[in-house]
């Protein structure tokens, strides 16, 4: 299922570092907001979430947000987080994605994305041909819609383990497991 299959899983978007970008050419990021950066709705950025974005700033990574969400709900976040945004995204459709890496003015083998689910930001930056850094969901997911959506991402993150994709923030159990299933 490579359509839907993120590149990298990290724990958390603090696990994703300056060196993993260096090493895989990628020198702008296009950040979902809802479950990857902050609650779902919350306007709260998270201390370490703001390091981690400073983190990002002083190694010259660029950044925007691109959200499905209203603007109203991203405007807010993104005046406060410091950052450009693009709103009602639709993805999985890979052209709210190029608006907002043309907005960093960055070519595409530059670029990732980096969101908390399968069926909107893995399979748009799939489609869009960008490398796919998904994190865990920040928090409980609320939405029916979005739960039923969970348990159908779970064969897809089975077999993405199976076939031992990277993860990253887990401990040294858990990364030795995946390993071990992926062999
Ligand atoms: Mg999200």
């Amino acid at each position: 299922m490579p359509l839907f299959a993120p590149t990298a899983l990290f724990r958390r978007v603090t696990y994703i570092t300056p060196e993993y970008l260096r090493a895989h050419g990628i020198r702008a990021l296009i950040l979902d907001v809802d479950n990857t950066l902050t609650a779902h709705g919350s306007q709260e950025l998270p201390p370490e979430v703001e390091a981690w974005l400073g983190q990002m700033r002083a190694a010259g990574v660029r950044l925007v947000i691109a959200s499905n969400n209203m603007p109203r709900r991203v405007a807010p976040f993104a005046k406060r987080v410091g950052l450009d945004y693009q709103a009602f995204c639709c993805k999985p459709s890979p052209f709210g994605l190029r608006r907002a890496r043309r907005s960093m003015g960055v070519p595409r083998g530059a670029v990732a994305l980096v969101g908390d689910q399968i069926f909107t930001d893995s399979l748009g930056a799939n489609l869009y041909g960008i490398p796919m850094l998904m994190v865990e969901p920040m928090a409980e997911d609320i939405k029916p819609t979005i739960r039923l959506k969970r348990m159908l991402e779970k064969p897809i993150l089975a077999r993405y383990d199976k076939k031992g994709g990277p993860r990253y923030g887990w401990d040294a159990e858990q990364n030795e497991n995946a390993e071990r299933t992926g062999k």
